[in-house]
Formats: C-alpha cells, sequence, structure tokens
C-alpha cells in the first residue's frame, strides 16, 4: 500500500513546504531527544571512530569496546553543551556536577544506571567528601585530583569505569566475560587494579615497565589482592608496553579466538572514553567551587595547568571549553620527555627520541594517544586526514600537521621542565606557602611560572595536581632537604608527614606490611603469549 506522505511530497506542494515539511523536520528532531526526568531535553549522543571506519556507536558500546576496529579513539559526534545555570551548578555535590556532565555523553544509560555507577565510583574510598578539593597555595588553585584509592588522579575515571564497563555490558547482552588489558606508567595500573578487583564478570591484567616506575608504585601494584587481578613487569619501557597491548587489541585472529572462549578484550588506558568523560566532571565541578566562593564571576575565563603525559587529562579539560565552560587557556606541562612542546612550537610530532625516565614517571610517555582526538577536531572532523598523521605515525614515528590545523592550537600553550626545574619548583613551593607538591604536580607548578613570566597573564588559574606527594616520598622530601637521604623510603612518609602536617594516607600505611602476591616480569615481545597463558587457552 503507497504511504498517505506519497501526496504530500509532490514537489512544490504548497501543504508539504510550508506545513508537512518542518512538522516532519520537527518530528525528526525530536526523534533524536530524550526527554529527561528532569523535564529537560536531551541530544542523542553517538560515537564515531577518529579514524572513519566505525560509525554510529552508542556510549555504552564505545566504552565496551575501548579501541576502534580501525585503531582509532572514539568521539562523540558531538560535544553537547553544559546548558546549566552557574548559580544551580555551583549548590551541586561533586556526584551531581559528575551526572550533568555524564548523562550528555553518555545518552542510552538511564539515570537511574548512571547515578548507581556514580554512587559507587565517588563514595567513601575517597577520603574527602568534595572528592576533589581546590586548595589555594601561592597565588593559584590546586585541584586536588588524589583523594581516591591510590592517591593519584587516575582514581578519578578508574573508580567509575568498571561500573559503566558493567552495566554497559548488561545493557548490551554480552555474557562474556570482560578482560581489560592495560600497559601502564605507573599510576594507571594500580588504579585500575583496584577498580576492577572482584568486579563479578571481569578480568584485569597489567603490564608495568619493571624498571620504570617509584618503589611506592610498582609495590602498590605487585601487592593487589582479587582473584581477577594479573600483574606482570616489562622489561622496556612504558611505550614498549603500550605498543604491545595495542597489537593484541588489533590482532583479529586472537580476538576472534578469544571470542569463541567466552572473553572479550577492552581497555581500562586512557583512551576509552568511559575514562575521558568522567575527567571532564572534575574542571566543572573546580569552576563550579571557584564561583561559590567568590573567586570568579560568572563567564569570568580561567586558565588550567595540567602535568601530561597520554594527554587523557588535558583533554578533558579542552571538552570542558567545548561544553561551554569559560577556559582560556589550556598549559600543557611536560618533563624531560617534551614531545609535546616541541609538538605545539612546530606543528611537527616526533617520537623519535631518547626516552629519559625522570621523577615523574607518569608523564614518561612519547606517544600521547590521546592527542589523536585533538587532532581529529583540529583536522575539522575529517577522519582521513586523522588516519593519514596516525599511519605516518605509526610508520615513521613522527607527522606534520597542517597550517591550518597549527592555527586552531592557539588555545594551547606548552611548556616543559627539566628535573633540576622540578626539584625548583618542589622547594620553591614549600618554602613559599608550606604546601607540598609531589613531582608531576611540580612540572605543571614550574611550567605555569615560566606561562607567567613570558605572558604576563594572570587570570585565575587551577593546576590540576594529579598526586598525592605520599606517592613520590623520596624525590619530594629530597627536593626540601638533603637531610634525608639514608632513609629507608617507606618510613620517608614520616619525615613527610613531619614537613607537611598533611597525615599520612591509608593507602600508604597499609603497603608497610601487604605481602607480594605477583612477581612475573617477562620481554616485551612475550605479551601476547603470556595473556594467552593467563586466561588458559
Ligand atoms: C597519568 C598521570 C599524568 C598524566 O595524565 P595524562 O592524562 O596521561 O596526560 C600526570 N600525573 C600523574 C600523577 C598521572 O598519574
Amino acid at each position: 500500500m503507497l504511504s498517505p506522505f506519497v501526496f504530500f511530497f509532490e514537489p512544490g506542494n504548497w501543504l508539504m513546504k510550508e506545513k508537512v515539511a518542518p512538522f516532519l523536520i520537527s518530528c525528526y528532531n525530536e526523534a533524536l531527544r530524550e526527554p529527561s526526568q528532569k523535564g529537560r531535553v536531551i541530544m542523542q549522543i553517538y560515537y564515531k571512530s577518529t579514524r572513519g571506519h566505525e560509525e554510529n556507536v552508542t556510549a555504552s558500546q564505545a566504552i565496551l569496546k575501548g579501541l576502534s576496529k580501525d585503531g582509532g579513539l572514539f568521539v562523540p559526534t558531538k560535544i553537547p553543551k553544559l546548558d546549566i545555570n552557574m548559580e544551580t551548578l555551583s549548590q551541586m555535590s561533586y556526584q551531581e556536577t559528575a551526572y550533568e556532565v555524564m548523562k550528555r555523553f553518555f545518552t542510552d544509560f538511564t539515570e537511574e544506571e548512571l547515578k548507581d555507577c556514580i554512587n559507587k565510583a565517588y563514595d567513601e574510598k575517597f577520603d574527602t567528601d568534595a572528592i576533589a578539593p581546590l586548595k589555594e597555595a601561592d597565588g593559584v588553585y590546586y585541584l586536588e585530583l588524589f583523594h581516591g584509592a591510590t592517591i593519584a588522579f587516575k582514581d578519578m575515571a578508574l573508580s567509575i569505569l568498571p561500573h559503566l564497563m558493567t552495566t554497559a555490558a548488561r545493557k548490551n547482552g554480552t555474557e562474556k566475560e570482560i578482560v581489560i588489558l592495560t600497559a601502564t606508567s605507573g599510576d594507571t595500573g594500580k588504579a585500575a587494579l583496584a577498580g576492577f578487583a572482584d568486579v563479578p564478570g571481569t578480568r584485569i591484567i597489567v603490564f608495568y615497565p619493571k624498571h620504570g616506575v617509584s618503589p611506592i608504585q610498582e609495590k602498590q601494584m605487585v601487592t593487589q589482592k582479587g582473584e581477577n587481578t594479573c600483574v606482570i613487569g616489562i622489561t622496556g619501557n612504558f611505550d614498549d608496553a603500550q605498543t604491545g597491548v595495542k597489537k593484541i587489541f588489533n590482532n583479529q585472529e586472537l580476538v576472534q579466538e578469544l571470542e569463541e572462549k567466552g572473553f572479550q578484550f577492552s581497555s581500562a588506558n586512557s583512551i576509552n572514553i568511559g575514562r575521558l568523560v568522567p575527567q571532564i566532571v572534575y574542571y566543572v565541578y573546580a569552576y563550579a567551587t571557584l564561583y561559590r566562593q567568590g573567586k570568579i564571576k560568572e563567564g569570568q575565563e580561567i586558565n588550567v595547568v595540567v602535568p601530561t603525559g597520554n594527554f587523557g587529562n588535558i583533554l578533558a579539560a579542552y571538552y570542558a571549553k567545548n561544553m561551554g565552560l569559560p577556559i582560556h587557556k589550556f598549559i600543557c606541562a611536560s618533563n624531560e620527555n617534551k614531545v609535546l612542546y616541541d609538538f605545539f612550537r612546530t606543528g611537527t610530532y616526533d617520537r623519535n627520541r631518547e626516552f629519559i625516565l625522570t621523577s615523574s614517571p607518569s608523564m614518561d610517555i612519547l606517544i600521547s594517544s590521546n592527542l589523536e582526538r585533538l587532532l581529529y577536531l583540529l583536522a575539522g572532523e575529517d577522519s582521513g586526514k586523522c588516519a593519514e598523521l596516525m599511519k605516518e605515525l605509526a610508520e615513521k614515528g613522527s607527522y606534520t600537521i597542517t597550517e591550518e590545523m597549527k592555527e586552531k592550537l592557539g588555545d594551547f600553550y606548552g611548556n616543559y621542565c627539566s628535573e633540576g626545574e622540578t626539584k625548583e619548583a618542589i622547594s620553591a613551593v614549600y618554602y613559599g606557602s608550606g604546601y607540598v607538591l609531589d613531582p608531576h604536580t611540580a612540572v605543571a607548578g614550574g611550567v605555569y611560572q615560566k606561562y607567567l613570566k613570558e605572558t604576563g597573564d594572570d587570570s585565575v588559574t587551577v593546576i590540576a595536581s594529579t598526586a598525592s606527594p605520599y606517592k613520590f616520598t623520596r624525590s619530594v622530601v629530597d627536593a626540601i632537604s638533603d637531610r634525608y637521604q639514608g632513609i629507608d623510603d617507606l618510613q620517608l612518609s614520616k619525615v613527610l608527614e613531619e614537613l607537611s602536617k598533611v597525615p599520612v594516607p591509608k593507602a600508604v600505611k597499609e603497603l608497610m606490611d601487604a605481602p607480594v602476591l605477583h612477581d612475573r616480569v617477562i620481554a616485551a615481545d612475550e605479551m601476547e603469549e603470556t595473556v594467552k597463558t593467563v586466561l588458559g587457552i
């Protein structure tokens, strides 16, 4: 039977032009929208690969998959607007803010599902109700992202990712066991282990560079409890571990074999969109906190400084700006592995250089995976261009962006700190205000001082404070004084307690006498075989 619409679809028909077409368009738009519980209207957001071969993926599917089949990263087809009044936002708890941000990205989750994930993640695992408190010291605001289970900022996203993932599996009718493969430069590993330990329906295998993490970071990982956890050292650096994991993900034969055996890979690395979105929350929360405290007026632009490695944290801030949060500059701070500083300066990304081990190991990275999401935006969402650059990176270890793309980098400022400058930054802030920075945050602090000197831009500034100084006691205490050099690393905590007047966190106290449960060390080219062995296939 012919549709009754056929009559109206005649071109030039008055009814079609004046009444039916607008009506159909509004129906179509309505169909894309979903009313929220509070009567607000929310756009459905879908995800696609930065390299173009996967489209129309729902949020829950993107979270489950981690990485796209074509090796690209999932990006929202549209960055939703944060259309809430600042007065309202500033009265919200961290959890409420998290819901407002996440529901705009994860539109296929129900209100109940999302709130359940949020409440399971941001609970008493954090040692403060604020979850991400702002501390003023030395004229800037430190956004402390280290109050979770493993005292580093990875907890902000990795406390919620396991819940998002198991909810996503349920929504998509997946019966398979989720296998999390993670490469870590120190902090992701422990935070992922803590998040996934004993979560039903999941297994987690973590690879870390055996000689590239701090003693406390290593102790945290190798003492991890949980039947479903496995921690393995690699005789290589972080990039070797990360490349190995990506290779396993891209090995379609292996993926197929695993599927037949009832397993499905996913990633807890910061390439997972389920990690990126929860990180947007604390920038919104920080801004709203500054507003509530009367430190800024509505709409006033702030600067954010982010100690950067894989480019996930700073990208989250950039997404926050794209949602409408007033941010002026994104100050990207690197350590001596200054690939990003060179990139912002020259437009050429070149990983062909010596890999340097520094006192900020979580930033010892030469391939910043999340930069791909920025490139995609800079290229005007041209996935072909993005795929081409990534191919060059894989083949030559470098690429150069076009002039047009480079022009769009104006929101970013990049710089770096040497090891000496990092130490000086710790000591300067300590002797200036009594506040103790960990080496990662100190890199950010040092770079911010360079920015101030160069530009004189004294906008209100938030520095993402990514780790507790208790995670890197040796470097921190040595930067403050050379009196403590003979003292054992774990004992140094007591020294730091006296210096900082901040009590030793529970996570550190528990470490002192925890037994080692994981001691396997392999070469990077044995990763695939090892995964098979661990899974018993
Ligand atoms: C992971 C990490 C960083 C770098 O964050 P990216 O999102 O990878 O740029 C900085 N500091 C600490 C303490 C970290 O754990």
